[in-house]
């Protein structure tokens, strides 16, 4: 990904991040609050007082983590899971909520966003399709590349099996919801020296750190940053890669005058929603 295209980028003082302050110039500008969380791992309860309120809530998926239980009983662990979503959301004031899946989302797959959405009634479930808010396209797709080294297997395929389903969304969307990241934008984790066990790591063989990123490891999709350039929408939040939380401004063109933010909002290790007003 072209760094000179990147920008990192810090809210205002309030806290929030504006986007697209020529829509705000505007006699009869509109603005929606967003609020971006994600990957909140069963944390949610202890997550929730901290959630700013806004008119729209978006969570982009892995709201449970996995379990053998959950692999084992799939029907009981999916109504629990709706009645945890659907509490959640009824807890928080927002004047729309939505939800993505992630990976650790394990029993939502086997059921159409109809389904889901007749047995909940505090927040709209996205899987593939889209919902328009005040005017505004919001689309969700939960897909994410396969691991072998990972159960959490929900909505995954071989990445390169992805791209069919991001060369499909739309061209006309405003807010994108993924769990996965675009490829070089906020989707870098450091792989480090026995790092499934958890509290001695081995120390490396040339500096002798006992915490030593072996590696770096990029898991977003090259397939859902052309997507982007294709589509530009307004903002694009996602989660699933943990620790690179924060906003991203993705510039389209020299002048500056196409952009789109981008947000991972994962709660994990770093509880701090995105706030954005969005000027239209
Ligand atoms: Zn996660
Ligand atoms: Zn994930």
């Amino acid at each position: 990904m072209e760094s000179n295209l990147l920008f990192d980028i810090k809210p205002n003082k309030h806290g929030v991040y504006e986007v697209d302050r020529d829509a705000k110039e505007r006699s009869d500008a509109r603005v929606l609050r967003i609020v971006h969380i994600s990957d909140t791992h069963n944390k949610h309860r202890e997550y929730a007082p901290h959630i700013p309120g806004g008119d729209v809530l978006v969570h982009s998926g892995d709201f449970s983590n996995f379990n053998f239980f959950r692999k084992w009983f799939k029907e009981i662990d999916y109504r629990y899971e709706l009645k945890a979503l659907d509490k959640f959301f009824g807890s928080l004031p927002h004047k729309h909520k939505i939800f993505v899946a992630g990976n650790h989302d394990l029993n939502l797959e086997k059921h159409t966003s109809q389904e889901i959405r007749n047995n909940v009634k505090n927040f709209t479930y996205l899987q593939d399709d889209w919902i328009e808010i005040e005017g505004l396209k919001f689309y969700g797709s939960p897909w994410t590349a396969s691991r072998s080294s990972s159960r959490a297997d929900a909505f995954t395929e071989p990445i390169e099996e992805l791209d069919s389903k991001w060369s499909k969304l739309p061209d006309d969307i405003d807010v994108l919801v993924t769990h996965m990241p675009p490829l070089g934008i906020r989707d870098k984790e450091y792989i480090y020296r026995g790092r499934f066990k958890t509290m001695s790591f081995d120390p490396c063989k040339f500096c002798e750190s006992r915490a030593h990123p072996l590696s770096v490891h990029y898991f977003g999709s090259k397939g859902l940053l052309d997507a982007l350039k294709r589509i530009r929408p307004k903002i694009h939040v996602f989660g699933h890669v943990h620790g690179t939380n924060g906003v991203t401004r993705l510039k389209h063109n020299q002048d500056g005058t196409a952009n789109t933010f981008c947000s991972n909002a994962s709660m994990e290790g770093h509880p701090t929603p995105v706030v954005y007003d969005l000027f239209y």
